[in-house]
């Protein structure tokens, strides 16, 4: 599975777009009570059978004529996701994880519609992509490969369409492999401290970013909501968020590439990512780790690259990688170097982490 992403050309008629996204939001508001009501009667989840053949009826009425103007499969669509909403609402709640059921969403923050074998035509030669009897034109980027498989409209914050396109094509680089493999800890100032020093700065574009979005903000919460300078205000912010996180994914993307390219086999620690962002605040959120784990391991599989992940229970930073001593004085965070009491081998505290997150993942006992 590929994902194809083309930004449409602004134009007029991109409004249309828009109404079909807003009706695709109405239908799951619509659905929504649907499934509370009969929950409510019946005590048992709605089908989603039954619920399409309800929708299918439901357009042939007068006040309900407005839903044909959406695609009939991207109408399905709309129920196929409440599903999957329950269906990981009632997983998270087995799990005991905190969460609400599939609730009733603004329309006008409803984001998008998926459309499948038909109501839409590509012609990749004059770039344009016909949604029911509209063409529209999208910045080409890149070939499409493989066969389509859905074809998806979303709309961001700011107003800009774009189309996702998901064909089956799977990606597989050759490269010679060089059996290298490496360990990582995450930090903070150095995003990815390396097991062989090959460290990784972070780059911390959100904090060159994070002034002018503090700036906007302020200057959109002096507007009055209903006001046009309000919308300015907050297309502006939306903007700038925007940028940040091109910016991150990109430095994420070709970081991946690059590992995966180098080495065979790459240990993380698997993180608490909530855990963290509660201690230290929104640096770890700015750095993404789980994003950037995501993206290396789409990138490992185009590589055949291994990915590692160590418990996060393994006391990686308190263990000498030299002769396996634990040190517990070392769960205080502030001591960065230290010196084993047992063997006298001297350390940095996350590069000793990361060797012993290589060990660990190698599968060896963190001992010399
Ligand atoms: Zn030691």
């Amino acid at each position: 599975m590929k994902t194809f992403r083309f930004k449409l050309y602004s134009s007029r008629r991109n409004i249309k777009l828009h109404r079909q996204i807003d009706t695709a939001g109405l239908i799951y508001n619509h659905c929504i009570a649907l499934h509370k009501r009969y929950r409510g009667l019946f005590h048992r989840q709605l089908n989603s059978f039954k619920l399409k053949s309800h929708l299918v009826k439901l357009k042939r009425s007068t006040k309900f004529h407005y839903l044909s103007e959406l695609n009939a499969q991207a109408v399905q669509d709309v129920v196929e996701r409440i599903e999957r909403a329950y269906a990981l609402f009632r997983r998270n709640r087995q799990h005991k994880v905190r969460c609400s059921p599939p609730n009733f969403k603004k329309v006008r923050r409803y984001k998008s519609f998926t459309l499948k074998q038909n109501g839409w035509k590509l012609d990749e030669a004059t770039h344009t992509l016909t949604v029911g009897d509209q063409r529209y034109r999208y910045f080409q980027s890149r070939r499409i490969r493989g066969r389509i498989k859905t074809v998806t409209i979303k709309r961001d914050a700011i107003g800009d369409i774009y189309v996702f396109i998901v064909t089956d094509a799977v990606d597989h680089e050759a490269v010679t492999r060089t059996g290298k493999s490496v360990g990582y800890d995450f930090g903070l100032k150095i995003f990815l401290t390396a097991s062989d020093s090959n460290d990784i700065i972070s780059p911390l574009f959100f904090e060159r970013n994070a002034k002018r979005i503090a700036q906007l903000g302020r200057s959109r919460s002096l507007k009055a909501e209903t006001s046009k300078n309000y919308q300015r205000a907050r297309c502006a912010l939306a903007r700038r968020h925007k940028k940040a996180a091109n910016q991150r994914h990109d430095f994420h993307f070709k970081l991946a590439h690059r590992l995966c390219m180098e080495y065979e086999t790459i240990c993380l620690e698997n993180l608490n990512i909530k855990g963290m962002q509660r201690f230290f605040g929104r640096k770890i959120g700015d750095l993404a780790f789980s994003d950037f784990v995501q993206i290396l391991k789409y990138e490992a599989t185009k590589f055949g690259t291994s990915i590692v992940e160590v418990d996060r229970f393994f006391a990686s930073s308190q263990i000498c990688h030299c002769c396996g001593e634990k040190n517990r004085a070392l769960r205080d965070l502030r001591i960065r170097r230290w010196t084993c009491p047992h063997c006298g081998a001297k350390h940095d505290r996350d590069r000793n982490a990361a060797i012993n997150i290589l060990k660990k993942g190698l599968g060896q006992r963190p001992l010399a």
